[in-house]
């Protein structure tokens, strides 16, 4: 059964591309749907059947992500805006979704969040603020203290980052194998967009009010 929600973009330059490639049964590529810059939306694959969308990685202590999620592509060539007729039909798509499976909205997540580093999508334009505002997903707007970490005044940087991987790997982040560094690209990729520089103390006190009122492995949700 389904208990996650994988977003994806299809880096592709058409919606018909991309739908040519997804419904191509020689590369394992596949998604249950994909949803075109107008906000017309297919449906590829049957809701309970399994697709190849997610690859190597991992949330939490989900390792096979496909056999557990349901993959959702928009099309968009990689560095667009989301057009609103597109964010519509997603979370129309989406409510019905999590109402069918019981998905709550901290079980939906990027691609780059499952795999951080190898994966960037749905990427910085996509609005995961205004979709958490809709309750089908999460977000924190938590501000941290100065240029380190919650411990960083006292313990400096390395302290700082042991408090961010602790927090990361609650929250879900494949921290046990992902460099620290990659980690953070990931988690500003959904959390602050186009941020740059050093961890800091919003890094910190942002991913751990995320961790604190999601923490990935609390009951149920583990396999
Ligand atoms: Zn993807």
């Amino acid at each position: 059964m389904p208990d996650l929600i994988v977003l994806h973009h299809t880096a592709m330059a058409t919606p018909e591309a991309a739908l040519a490639r997804l419904c191509d049964p020689g590369p394992e590529v596949s998604a249950h749907y994909l949803i075109c810059e107008r906000g017309r939306c297919w449906q590829l694959v049957a809701e309970e059947a399994r697709a190849w969308h997610a690859g190597a990685g991992r949330w939490g202590d989900a390792g096979d992500v496909n056999s557990r999620s349901i993959g959702i592509e928009l099309a968009n060539r990689g560095d667009h805006p989301y057009p609103a007729p597109q964010m519509a039909a997603l979370r129309a798509l989406m409510a019905g979704v999590m109402a069918r499976w019981a998905i709550p909205p901290h079980r939906v997540i990027a691609h780059s969040d499952m795999a951080p580093g190898r994966k960037s999508d749905p990427g910085p334009r996509f609005d995961w603020r205004a979709l958490a505002r809709d309750g089908l997903s999460v977000w924190s707007d938590v501000v941290g203290q100065g240029a380190q970490g919650a411990r960083g005044a006292k313990g400096g940087q390395g302290a700082a980052w042991e408090d961010f991987l602790r927090d990361a790997a609650r929250f879900g982040y494949p921290v046990a194998e992902t460099p620290p560094q990659t980690v953070l690209d990931a988690f500003r990729l959904r959390f602050r967009p186009h941020h740059t520089g050093p961890l800091d103390g919003t890094d910190c006190a942002r991913i751990a009010d995320l961790a604190a009122r999601f923490p990935v492995d609390r009951g149920g949700a583990s396999a």
